[in-house]
């Protein structure tokens, strides 16, 4: 029993030290992040989401970005997204419904943004997904949050 105790202490102790507050996904030429779920620890206070596109091809034609709602506000916001245009980064201005969002991104760009993780209810159901016109239909995932 006394040489499990400091193993014991160690797994008790992890959580505390085991939260991982940001992470990256990266998107690519082909229309496609490279993850479909990213968990939240609820330990967090706040997250910061890192978005890469590991592609070539200009924001122009293949413009991705990483916006983050709840599951049921996507389709409309990925709508007004596609209404509000090229100039304005295919995003509604000040948009209540997006919890976060990076910038659209081109080939070769990385944006990151960070958020109150208390923003997220731990019985909601949220998403993510990039409002290039399009996009949203391959570009979309879950996120979750965690303990
Ligand atoms: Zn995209």
């Amino acid at each position: 029993m006394y040489r499990l105790a400091p193993l014991a202490l160690a797994f008790a102790m992890a959580p505390a030290f085991g939260a991982d507050c940001s992470t990256t996904i990266d998107s690519n030429d082909a229309m496609r992040f490279d993850r479909d779920l990213i968990e939240i620890s609820a330990q967090c206070e706040q997250f910061t989401l890192t978005l890469t596109h590991s592609g070539s091809l200009p924001v122009a034609a293949m413009g991705h970005n990483w916006v983050l709602a709840e599951e049921s506000d996507i389709p409309a916001v990925a709508a007004d997204a596609v209404a509000a245009g090229a100039s304005a980064g295919y995003l509604a201005a000040d948009d209540e419904r997006v919890i976060a969002h990076t910038r659209m991104l081109g080939g070769g760009e990385t944006d990151s943004v960070t958020f109150d993780v208390a923003l997220l209810d731990a019985d909601g159901e949220y998403g993510f997904f990039c409002s290039f016109p399009g996009h949203s239909a391959l570009m979309r995932g879950r996120v979750v949050l965690v303990d």
